[in-house]
């Protein structure tokens, strides 16, 4: 199954449990037929004039799934892995993870085919404005909102903001269209929220707040925790829950993981990250780094763990039919969009594992991108205080609302998170007319 069969795997899913609400209604199919496909898809190739004066051509995507309850909203995704199904699925997802929280947007999702590692600085500044250009005409603050995913950065949405303003310019369409608000993700000195780069790991930790609760696990310095991937959103899970107290025993690159039994030190392990290029030996505890702290694992290893929360934080199918039965963990938190295979699903289910999907526990990233999108409409900033006070509980409501779901209609966190999502979305379709 590709990316996207998937997310209409899933979707049909959860129509079956929703069917005798809705009264198995015309309406209601018509509503699931139209969101197995997004609403628009742009797709081409945009030119980047290299260091070296050749012309480069990449592949772009731009995929606005559905727009029923607010503008369009989700990342631009820099990758060489990227495929137009990937790009499809993504944005499926974007629009259930806004309705999940419940923020007035719809989902979309960008992505360029290149690897950004293999790009100079001025390469991937020209590929970031060419890629605006391209989707220029399909975007704006109340049209469809892109963001950072996969290697984009806060720097990146500067020179998109950049290159928005000019076309904007170049087309004689007046500056009130707010270059600002139609991206977000950005720096602070350029529009961006305080709290949004750390804003997705930190909902994850909310959600990891509560899920220990459930599980009544007590003792945070006892609740272990391994995070497979260890960029923006597994680190900042890691500084959080390690500065709660909880035991991070486990982070990986992709080039492999490291095991610290007596619990990690997640900023003195990225500063070795960065000194070394990787993480394997950065064994550090307690603020010092001591190569016999602990031992290399691969990822394999390291999703086979006998911790207590399993994170995957990289990218999609990592849990598979392949390794699911090997996961040893009471509980999955999807800090990766869409890191389980549905093969997978049902395994892990079958084993009693508690799963928290990706929609609501990343959903922290899209719900600081809404206040920063807020704060660029009303010219009027926030305190970083007053950002993660709104954060909180939005998440915490969402991951009761799906608990509260599961455990009255027996069905699986993933189920129960998408019966709300879709629910709200189809609501609002019918409320349309369709
Ligand atoms: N790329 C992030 C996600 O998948 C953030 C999207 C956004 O802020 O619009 O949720």
């Amino acid at each position: 199954m590709n990316p996207h069969q998937q997310a209409v795997h899933q979707l049909e899913q959860v129509a079956s449990l929703l069917k005798d609400h809705y009264k198995d209604s015309p309406e209601f199919k018509r509503a699931i037929n139209q969101l197995k496909y997004p609403d628009r898809v742009i797709e081409g190739e945009i030119e980047v004039k290299m260091d070296d004066n050749s012309t480069k051509k990449f592949t772009a995507f731009r995929s606005q799934h559905n727009n029923a309850r607010g503008p369009y909203k989700g990342g631009i995704r820099f990758h060489p892995g990227v495929t137009k199904e990937e790009v499809l699925a993504l944005s499926t997802w974007m629009t259930w993870k806004c309705a999940v929280t419940n923020i007035p947007y719809g989902g979309s999702k960008g992505g360029v085919i290149v690897d950004p590692k293999k790009l100079s600085n001025v390469e991937l500044e020209k590929l970031s404005r060419a890629y605006v250009q391209f989707i220029a005409d399909y975007i704006g603050p109340w049209v469809d909102v892109p963001a950072p995913d996969v290697n984009t950065t806060p720097q990146i949405m500067a020179w998109m903001v950049d290159a928005y303003e000019d076309y904007l310019k170049e087309n004689n369409r007046p500056l009130q269209e707010n270059p600002l608000a139609t991206f977000t993700g950005k720096p602070l000195n350029l529009g961006g929220s305080s709290g949004r780069t750390e804003a997705t790991g930190l909902g994850g930790f909310f959600v990891l707040e509560k899920l220990v609760e459930k599980l009544g696990l007590t003792r945070k310095q006892d609740v272990t925790i391994a995070i497979q991937g260890f960029g923006n959103v597994g680190y900042w899970f890691a500084y959080h829950a390690h500065k709660a107290g909880y035991k991070v025993v486990s982070v990986s690159d992709s080039k492999g993981g490291i095991f610290v039994e007596a619990g990690l030190d997640p900023v003195k392990t990225l500063e070795c990250k960065q000194k070394h290029g990787h993480l394997s030996e950065c064994f550090c505890v307690d603020g010092k780094c001591d190569i016999s702290g602990g031992k290399s694992i691969t990822n394999e290893e390291l999703l086979e763990l006998e911790v207590d929360i399993l994170v995957p934080a990289a990218l999609e199918n990592i849990i598979t039919k392949d390794n699911a039965s090997q996961i040893k963990a009471k509980a999955i938190i999807e800090m990766a969009n869409g890191p389980t295979t549905p093969e997978a699903d049902q395994i892990l289910a079958d084993k009693g594992i508690i799963l928290v999907p990706d929609v609501l526990a990343n959903a922290g990233g899209v719900t600081v991108s809404y206040f920063e999108w807020a704060q660029n409409l009303q010219g009027y900033y926030w305190t970083k205080k007053e950002v993660v006070a709104k954060l909180q509980p939005l998440m915490e409501d969402a991951f009761e609302q799906m608990w509260q779901m599961k455990e009255n209609k027996q069905v699986s966190g993933r189920m129960a998170t998408y019966m709300t999502a879709v629910k709200r979305v189809v609501d609002t379709m019918i409320l349309r007319g369709i």
